[in-house]
């Protein structure tokens, strides 16, 4: 994770701030981001069970599905759209897009959004952001380029 980050803090709505895998706000709360490449931005008062969201065998067959292929036009169509309003925008590096795909899942269409922004040179932070922690374990997988989050999008 780098520079020109906006996540805020899920306890009290302040910025955090990376010093290395570790991010807090001004008021002291902390969060370690995971080995496998995740931010765990979860507060216990937020969770209605011990794990929420999708399970990981929930996670294995929408990956299964996703990775036929059967929804690229979806995502294809998504992001066409995204890269119309993304070169209105005229990014700069120092001023990148700010995208979060709120329930992302196992990453799929994240994925493909991040390889079509890159691809077309739109300067981004992209944010991928699940309440289920498998699922973004899962999805920190497809790419190292995406800031990816265990949080509500509330
Ligand atoms: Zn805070």
């Amino acid at each position: 994770m780098s520079e020109h980050k906006v996540i805020a803090c899920p306890v009290c709505g302040l910025p955090l701030l990376a010093s290395g895998k570790n991010w807090r706000c001004d008021n002291g709360h902390s969060y370690d981001e995971a080995r496998q490449g995740y931010l765990n931005l979860l507060v216990a008062q937020h969770k209605k069970s011990k794990a929420p969201g999708d399970t990981m065998d929930m996670v294995d067959a929408r990956q299964r599905l996703l990775d036929s292929q059967l929804y690229r036009p979806i995502s294809d169509s998504l992001n066409q759209w995204i890269l119309d309003w993304a070169m209105n925008k005229e990014a700069q590096p120092d001023n990148p897009l700010q995208i979060a795909d709120v329930g992302c899942g196992e990453g799929y269409y994240t994925q493909r959004l991040q390889q079509m922004l890159e691809d077309y040179q739109q300067p981004h932070n992209l944010y991928g952001a699940d309440i289920s922690k498998d699922a973004v374990k899962r999805a920190a997988k497809r790419s190292p380029a995406i800031d990816w989050l265990v949080a509500t999008g509330g």
